[in-house]
This record gives structure tokens, sequence and C-alpha cells, in this order.
């Protein structure tokens, strides 16, 4: 059985082709720019270079064209045909409280997804003009969603509700829903196969640490508590998101800058973050070469990220009544070992204790607690992709 794995934004489509007898990934690209000048794909058939198509990509409609293109293409394709095509998964941003799991795609789920654009009016329309895009291609393949924010419906009250007017929650759903829902079950699920312990016996901080970042509590197995709220702003400092903040300092700024909300809406999530502190750059790599250069802005920046996951780690300790393991996941907790160490380095008094030389990993599952720690540090690769492929296998 083979699933295409669609990932939709605004104007890029991401696209992986996984056959699921061995979980194997055939191929992968992106196609970028499309609906705007010079819109092209990004393939990679698995082992081969990756190739540049350039095309005319009005609509994602094209884009889907395009990809199928490649997946049987003579020259850099996978498949004979499009028939090989078993089903498709698409990530879904925002799922409000109608989702809890995945579930296969019918025209009451697109009507349900509609109705929680309102919540992530900048991701939601992407992806259902993704879905309305395969069901004109591809009209005969099933479709699966599956939502960044499902595996966080099992939050409970006292931790997703905002303390404002309770009417806005019940006119409007305004509540903390969670992010990056797919990396945090993964994540949690694999470190508690690696570490060879039940999941249910298990107490989990999982750090999804990328150019998004959230922290999320798994106790066990499922999310108890999670550091983004109603939008993907909420919680820790990111690439270009300023995360928590006091809310005072909208009207602060609107009224020294002379800003609009939807300036300072910008500000927040494109402008601050690490971005906006160091004044460098949102990527870590830039930030550690300044740091290696001398630069005391970079320095102080990683101190303030780094600070921010204690903190949050810190706090679901107390959630949980305490911790067994700490994954760390995503492009930075994969790959910086500097961040992971200046992490844990405020946590011992929770039994957190690193093996230094373990630590000096990147990208690899690896346990990189030093012996004896009563508390687990482990690095675990996410994989979004794969999940959202043996969800929709599993529901199809
Ligand atoms: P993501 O959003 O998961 O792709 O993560 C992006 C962040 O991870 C950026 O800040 C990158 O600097 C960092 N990152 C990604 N790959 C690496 C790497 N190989 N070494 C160090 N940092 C990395």
């Amino acid at each position: 059985m083979n699933i295409l794995v669609l990932n939709c934004g605004s104007s890029s489509l991401k696209y992986q082709l996984i056959s699921m007898e061995n979980e194997e990934v055939l191929a992968k690209g992106i196609c970028e720019r499309i609906g705007i000048d010079g819109s092209r794909i990004k393939h990679t058939k698995i082992g081969c270079d990756t190739i540049i198509i350039e095309g005319d990509m009005p609509s994602h409609k094209d884009a889907v064209k395009y990809v199928v293109d490649a997946l049987v293409s003579k020259e850099h394709g996978v498949i004979e045909s499009m028939d090989e095509i078993n089903a498709v998964g698409h990530r879904i941003v925002h799922g409000g409280e109608e989702f809890a799991s995945s579930t296969v795609i019918n025209e009451d789920v697109i009507e349900a997804v509609k109705k929680c654009s309102d919540l992530a009016p900048l991701h939601n329309p992407a992806n259902l003009i993704g879905i309305d895009a395969c069901k004109q291609i591809m009209p005969n393949v099933p479709m699966v969603g599956v939502f960044d924010t499902a595996f966080h419906q099992t939050m409970p009250a006292k931790t997703y509700l905002y303390a404002l007017p309770y009417e806005y929650y019940r006119k409007y759903k305004l509540r903390r829903y969670g992010f990056h829902g797919t990396s945090h079950k993964y994540v949690s699920n694999r470190t508690a196969e690696f570490l060879g312990k039940d999941i249910k016996d298990m107490k989990i901080v999982v750090c999804h640490l990328g150019n998004g970042a959230s922290v999320c509590a798994v106790d066990g197995g499922k999310s108890i508590d999670t550091s983004m709220g109603l939008t993907p702003l909420e919680g820790l400092v990111m690439g270009t998101r300023s995360g928590d903040m006091d809310p005072a300092i909208v009207q602060f700024l609107a009224d020294k800058e002379g800003l609009s909300i939807d300036e300072i809406n910008t500000i927040l999530n494109k402008k601050s973050g690490v971005l906006g502190i160091s004044e460098i750059s949102s990527d870590f790599r830039d930030l550690e070469n300044a740091i290696e250069e001398g630069n005391e802005k970079a320095r102080l920046t990683m101190d303030v990220f780094s600070y921010r996951v204690a903190k949050y780690v810190g706090a679901y300790a107390a959630a949980m009544n305490g911790i067994d393991a700490i994954a760390f996941t995503a492009g930075l907790g994969e790959n910086n070992a500097e961040v992971r160490a200046d992490i844990c380095s405020y946590l011992t008094f929770l039994g957190v204790e690193i093996d230094e030389e373990a630590n000096k990993c990147r990208g690899i599952e690896k346990d990189f607690s030093a012996k004896g720690a009563k508390v687990k540090t482990v690095v675990i690769p996410t994989d979004e992709e794969m999940t959202i492929a043996r969800e929709t296998a599993r529901l199809i």
C-alpha cells in the first residue's frame, strides 16, 4: 500500500510517498511559490539527487498535478501510474474541539474543518484547498485528515481554559488547543519504546524545538498540557514568535508606535522571538556561529530560549507530580547539544543528570542521561509524515 502524505501551506505543498509494507519513503519534495511567479517543485527520488522542475502552478490543483507527474515520471518517478497511490493523508492544522483523532475525510469533515478556519485563518484554508485539489485529481482515492490539535484534546478544562469571561469560550470556543500534536504523540510513544517501558506507566515531557517550538506533558500516553494555546503564538520563544508575554504589551505598543492590531500581530509572529532579540537571524545555526565569534547578544538569545524551555519543564513536573523522561526533538532539539545541555542544567533538582559525551549526538535516537540518573534524557527524531501515513493506513 502506497500513501501520499500532503502538507499544504498557503503557497507551498510538501509531499512524501510512503510504501507501508516496510514503511519506506519512496520519494519526497516540495512545491514552492504556488500562485506566485517562479513556482517550482523540488523532487527527490530516495537514493537519487534532488531535481528542480520549474513549472506554472497558479493553484494547488496544478501543484498536485505536478506532484503526481513527478511520481509517475519515467526518469524521476517511483510508481507506474496514479492508481498505485492507495490513499492520501492530509496534515490539517486545526481540528478545534471537533476532532480528537484522525478521520476519513468526507463532506461532513470538510464542513467541520471549514468551521475551524476562524481559529487558524492562515492554515486551515490552505489545507482545505489541498483536499479539494486531490478530490478533483484523484476522486476515487480515499483521504484521511490528521490534525495537529487532536492529540491535545485530552487536556482537562483546568488546562485549556483562559481566565477570560466564560462567554467567549461559549460563543467562540476561545480556549487553548495546542499544536505539534502529531509530533508529540509520535515522540512520546517512541520514547517509551526506546527506553523499553510501557507508556501507560510514564510521565514524559516532549520538547519539540524547531523554528516553531512547543513543550508537551504526556502522562500515561495522554497530553495533559502543552505550551501553545489558541494559536501557535503562545508558549516558548520561537524562531520569529514571541511566545508568552504580558498581554498589556499590545496596548503599550499601539500607543507608543501608533501600530494597528494587525501590525502588532505581524511583529509578534514574524519579527520577535530569536530573530527579535538577537537582531541576527531566526536560525539557530546563525546564532551558533555568532556565539563562536563572541557575540554577546546571540549568547543572551540562546539563554532566554533555554530558560523558557526549562521553566516549562519545571511547570510540567508539577503538573504531573514528577517526570520519568524528557525527550528532545525537531531541528534544534535533535541537533543542538548545547541547547539541550543548557536546558538540562536547570533541572538537576528533578534528578536530571546528563552524560556530556553521549549528548554530542545529532539526529539519532540516543539516551544521553548519566548512568543512574533519575530522569532519562533522550533525543528522538520526530517523523510527522510517517505518523500521518500510519494513521491513514490504519483508517482506510
Ligand atoms: P525545524 O523547524 O524543525 O526545521 O527546525 C529549525 C531550527 O532547527 C533552526 O533554528 C535550525 O537552526 C535548527 N537546525 C536544523 N537543523 C540543524 C542542524 N543540523 N544543526 C543545528 N541546528 C539545526
